[in-house]
C-alpha cells in the first residue's frame, strides 16, 4: 500500500470539519498512521510550501496557513496518493462545489486560496512532506 500526506488547513479546523473529515477519511479506507496538531510558524510553511515561493499569492498563502493550528495526518491505503487528491477535490473550492459537490473542499473550502485541506500530489512529494513533517516515520 502507499502513504500520503493530508492537511486539514486553519480553515478546517476553526469551521470544526476535523471529524467529518476523519469520518470520510476512516470511511473511505484509508488508516490514519500517525497525526499532530500544530500551529506553523512562518519559516516551516515557507519551507513546506518552497515551490510556491515566488508566486503572487505567496504572502498570502503564509498568512492563511499560519493563522491557526492544523490537522497533519499521514494517510495509508492502496493508491492513497491519487484517490486522496480525488475524494478532496479540485483546488479552487468555489469551483468544487459546482463541479465536485461530494468532495471534501467543496463541503469545507471556500475559494482558490482558503480551501480547508492539502493533499500530496506525486509520490515525490509524498515521501518529501511525510518525513518533512515526521523525519522518523519513513526508512530509507
Ligand atoms: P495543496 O498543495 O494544498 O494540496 P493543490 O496542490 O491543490 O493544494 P497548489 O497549486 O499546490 O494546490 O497550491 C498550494 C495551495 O496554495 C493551495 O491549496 C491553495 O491554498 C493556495 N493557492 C494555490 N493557488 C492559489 C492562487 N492562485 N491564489 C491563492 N492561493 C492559491
Amino acid at each position: 500500500s502507499e502513504l500520503t500526506l493530508a492537511i486539514v488547513k486553519p480553515d478546517g479546523i476553526s469551521g470544526n470539519y476535523s471529524s467529518s473529515i476523519r469520518n470520510i477519511i476512516l470511511q473511505s479506507g484509508f488508516t490514519i498512521q500517525t497525526q499532530a496538531t500544530l500551529h506553523l510558524d512562518e519559516h516551516t510553511v515557507t519551507t513546506f510550501y518552497a515551490e510556491h515561493s515566488t508566486k503572487t499569492f505567496f504572502p498570502s498563502l503564509i498568512k492563511y496557513i499560519t493563522s491557526g493550528p492544523v490537522l497533519i495526518m499521514v494517510l495509508e491505503k492502496v493508491n492513497a496518493i491519487a484517490d486522496w487528491r480525488t475524494l478532496i477535490g479540485p483546488t479552487d473550492a468555489r469551483k468544487a462545489k459546482i463541479t465536485h459537490p461530494d468532495s471534501i473542499r467543496a463541503m469545507c473550502g471556500e475559494d482558490l486560496e482558503r480551501n480547508c485541506v492539502h493533499g500530496s500530489d506525486s509520490r515525490e512529494s509524498a515521501a518529501r512532506e511525510i518525513s518533512f513533517f515526521f523525519p522518523h516515520l519513513l526508512s530509507g
